[in-house]
């Protein structure tokens, strides 16, 4: 039988073992980690909904309604009322024709690729992309090519090459990393001239970019011509979790008939969907969260670009610190947590090797104290 220890006892050596805190009491701009009270700068709690009263409320009514399991798959019986308003709520929202629910961003991005593609097929996908694109590739068992990161001309060339091919190109709308924005009219109007589906994954721009947080395609002034699948999730800016894929008619009842993480899996609890659906109406009304981020965002890039640090080009609530070393980077995450101040250090494979960082991440309610916290002590560790 194999043994894992030697593989084990190298991720320690190379400062990439991975450990989890453990984190008391709900998600919010301060947190109780491992018993100590800390700011949190590392969630992807974006608009501060993940403890939201309203929200809080809806989801103990929809259990008051419906309980707390969904019983079964939505094509057995699971398919709720509240599953089926919040679909509809998430279609006019985004602009599509139609919306599915999945239980997670994982498993959509999974369920999609592996219905729309097969043996035969092309996918072809920015470097960058989320480990989930990159599982989906795989799965459909089609052939798979990636492309230089935010590259449309890279892109061109394998759309070019693949032109005879069924094939989709897929490509996260906020990276998750890097926090930067991917070119997507270029590469709309690149899929369409060579006939590929178009897939986005908005994860980290669902809720935060486009005035009334429509996210990538708001903020391109795109609409649903221009891509055809656009995959959101919940668990980010939404605050809640689970996901949905937005489509026309005939891809969207594609997938209920094909996608196999959509029909082979119990439905997610129906009053999660009822908290989502109270969650998407703060998302379209409190517009404050989205104008509070972006001037948290310019405030710190203004700090911080004087001290020194390498600051990526981000526009987005996703800030990185690029340092490099990975046990340079755990260190410093440990000395911030030292002074009360949570932010992740992320490493290989996440990241690419020698680009280990500190993920700096905002939430709409996060204080301007708070932020100059979080300044002092990236100060302190400079010098
Ligand atoms: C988080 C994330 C996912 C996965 O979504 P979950 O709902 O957490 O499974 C997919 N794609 C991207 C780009 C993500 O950041």
């Amino acid at each position: 039988m194999k043994s894992f220890k030697a593989q084990l006892e190298q991720k320690k050596a190379a400062g990439l073992y991975r450990q989890r805190r453990i984190t008391q009491g709900p998600q919010s701009t301060q947190l109780m980690v491992d018993g100590k009270k800390v700011i949190n700068f590392c969630s992807n709690n974006y608009l501060g909904l993940a403890n939201h009263p309203a929200i809080n409320e809806a989801f103990k009514k929809g259990i008051d309604r419906y309980g707390s399991g969904s019983g079964a798959a939505h094509l057995i019986n699971g398919h709720s009322a509240a599953h089926h308003a919040l679909e509809e709520e998430l279609a006019e929202f985004t602009g599509y024709a139609r919306c599915l629910l999945f239980s997670t961003g994982y498993m959509a991005n999974l369920g999609v690729v592996q219905a729309m593609l097969g043996r035969g097929d092309v996918v072809l996908q920015d470097r960058l992309n989320h480990a989930s694109l990159l599982d989906a590739a795989l799965l459909s068992g089609a052939r798979f090519s990636r492309y230089a990161h935010a590259s449309v001309e890279a892109a061109r060339i394998l759309l070019l090459k693949n032109a005879q091919q069924h094939s989709m190109l897929l490509t996260d709308g906020v990276f998750s990393m890097d926090g930067d924005i991917a070119p997507l009219p270029e590469l709309a109007h690149a899929c369409q001239q060579y006939d590929s589906y178009l897939m986005l994954d908005d994860a980290h721009g669902m809720g935060v970019l486009g005035e009334n947080g429509r996210g990538c395609m708001e903020h391109f002034d795109l609409d649903a011509s221009a891509v055809p699948v656009l995959m959101g999730t919940l668990g980010k800016a939404f605050g809640t979790a689970g996901a949905f894929v937005a489509a026309d008619e005939e891809i969207i009842e594609y997938l209920i008939q094909h996608a196999r993480t959509y029909i082979y899996t119990t439905a997610m609890p129906a009053a999660l969907a009822e908290a989502t659906r109270a969650s998407l109406k703060l998302v379209q009304t409190e517009s404050w969260r989205r104008d509070k981020l972006k001037q948290l965002i310019k405030t710190f890039r203004q700090a911080v670009s004087e001290m020194g640090y390498e600051l990526m080009d981000s526009e987005t609530p996703i800030q990185p610190l690029v340092i490099g070393d990975s046990h340079q980077a755990m260190k410093i995450s440990q000395q911030l947590l030292d002074q009360g101040i949570h932010v992740g250090a992320i490493r290989p494979p996440t990241v690419e090797e020698g680009s280990a960082r500190l993920r700096i991440t905002f939430n709409a309610e996060h204080s301007f104290e708070q932020l100059q916290q979080l300044v002092n002590a990236l100060q302190e560790i400079r010098t």
